[in-house]
């Protein structure tokens, strides 16, 4: 028990520290503060075994980029390789689309709209 609370903190401590503004809206908003306004850049990312999904681009280090999914907005870290700027055609075309990515690419497009503008800062002026 007093394991299980350690790790909690623990991740929610390392969550405050990557973008403590996620983690205030996330807790403020936890149905729409996803795709609401952010200063990340919104990513194809492709974890090993996995096809390129929708993702925001929260963090970079050690040649890694710290990502959050469309859908579940699980976090992960994904090789600065297997990731590249959203555009609307994936990198490596899936050959069935299936229900869940149609769903997260909607989720994404509910973004793109405000983000845009954030992504060309990002993209530019690399923090
Ligand atoms: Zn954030």
């Amino acid at each position: 028990m007093a394991r299980s609370l350690v790790k909690i903190l623990k991740q929610e401590m390392s969550e405050i520290e990557t973008c403590p503004d996620c983690y205030m809206n996330a807790h403020q908003n936890p149905k729409s503060w996803f795709t609401e306004r952010s200063a990340h850049p919104l990513i194809w990312a492709r974890l090993k075994g996995f096809p390129f999904w929708p993702a925001k681009a929260v963090k970079w280090k050690d040649g890694n980029v710290d990502v959050r999914f469309f859908g579940r907005h699980d976090r992960s870290w994904v090789p600065i390789k297997e990731c590249f700027l959203f555009s609307e055609q994936m990198p490596t075309p899936l050959k069935n689309r299936n229900k869940t990515l149609e769903a997260c690419l909607q989720e994404v497009n509910s973004v793109c709209v405000c983000v845009c503008v954030c992504v060309c800062v990002c993209v530019c002026v690399p923090n």
